[in-house]
């Protein structure tokens, strides 16, 4: 309907390479990687589709792209496909380590009007290097002192584990001395190379502790502090949910955005490694409609033992991406079971 934007976006992953090599990473075997060519014809019909569901549904679309990898800087072609992106109408965010963003990679970056980076940073520097590295802290920090040098907005992504959590006010407090924008803070998927780190993993205790933390400093911090987990925003409720068979927010997963991974793979969310077609010779406008898999994630009765019954089942329905690590590595492949760290069902 008109007046009220579908927020639709695409978390496109232009490589699996990376100059680093974290323990937590959800890649876990190499995977090719389109062109410039593919990438742009990649680009070119996700754009189509947008454009056609404005017209055959007399919808508002504000679409975006999110530029990921592996690490995205390692594409020479990175700002041609950023200046391509821009050209079709885009909004645009990049989601890197901060490493290699040196004063001419972040004036690049300013130059191809890019909405916003987003820099990992799990935890103080110990922390942070005992995840991806020794010097990683101090590389990342520089990158974003360098973007917030161009006036490129700039925000920190946690992921939060048993390691890190009770770092949260140290690293808001970091935050706000570099000039970030914001900060936000999501559970570990224990999948790809992360599932070493599965005993790290929150329990349901320490997510309802953590999130009620989290809540707190949402209203005492000076900038954005946030959490795109679903059980976050279900800890910052205060009233009854409106019950509906429509999910209104909650996981985005084939709700509000797919992922294309770099070789054109289509899933619902990059944590959550289910191929539902390929960018190069599907299209996107059918799959959107026609997949079961997101058919599935979009219907309350899909779900079972946990989130089907739950009142907050239209605005959460949990990490769909944990779910499945956790059936996996149970010898089972459900993503529509309990997410089992979820503490208030
Ligand atoms: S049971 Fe599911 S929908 Fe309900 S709060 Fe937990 S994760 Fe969210
Ligand atoms: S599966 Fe998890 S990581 Fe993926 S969109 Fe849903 S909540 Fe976010």
């Amino acid at each position: 309907m008109k007046g009220t934007p579908f927020d639709f976006f695409i978390q496109f992953h232009l490589t699996e390479r990376c100059n680093l090599s974290c323990r937590h990473c959800y890649q876990s075997a190499a995977v090719s990687e389109m062109n410039y060519e593919e990438i742009c014809g990649a680009i070119t019909a996700v754009n189509r589709t947008v454009q056609g569901w404005a017209v055959d549904h007399d919808v508002d679309v504000s679409p975006s792209l999110h530029f990921s990898g592996g690490e995205p800087l390692v594409r020479q072609d990175l700002s041609a496909v950023l200046g391509y992106a821009s050209g079709c109408g885009f909004s645009i965010s990049l989601m890197t380590n901060g490493t290699l963003i040196d004063e001419a990679a972040a004036r690049r970056i300013g130059n191809a009007k890019v909405t916003d980076v987003q820099i990992s940073l799990d935890g103080t520097e110990d922390t942070h290097d005992s995840l991806r590295g020794r010097g990683a802290y101090r590389r990342a920090l520089d990158g974003i002192r360098n973007l917030v040098a161009e006036g490129v907005e700039a925000n920190l992504n946690v992921t939060v584990t048993r390691r890190n959590m009770t770092q949260t006010g140290e690293l808001i407090r970091v935050a706000q001395e570099l000039g970030a924008s914001g900060i936000a803070f999501s559970r570990l998927v224990p999948s790809g190379r992360g599932k070493a780190l599965m005993d790290e993993a929150l329990t349901r205790d320490e997510v309802a502790r953590f999130y009620g933390e989290l809540r707190q400093h949402k209203s005492s911090s000076s900038i954005a502090v946030s959490s795109r987990d679903p059980l976050a925003t279900v800890a910052d409720i205060d009233v009854d949910v409106p019950q509906t068979e429509l999910p209104v927010g909650g996981c985005a997963a084939g709700i509000f955005g797919v992922t294309i991974t770099s070789d054109g793979t289509i899933m619902p969310c990059r944590r959550m490694d289910l191929p539902i077609g390929n960018i190069k010779h599907d299209s996107l406008r059918e799959l959107w409609i026609e997949s079961p898999v997101l058919g599935s994630l979009r219907t309350r009765e899909s779900y079972h033992d946990g989130c089907q019954s739950c009142s907050y089942w239209p605005v959460c329905r949990g990490c769909r991406a944990i779910a499945l690590a956790y059936s996996r590595a149970e010898g089972n492949n459900d993503f529509l079971g309990p997410d089992p760290q979820c503490p208030y069902h």
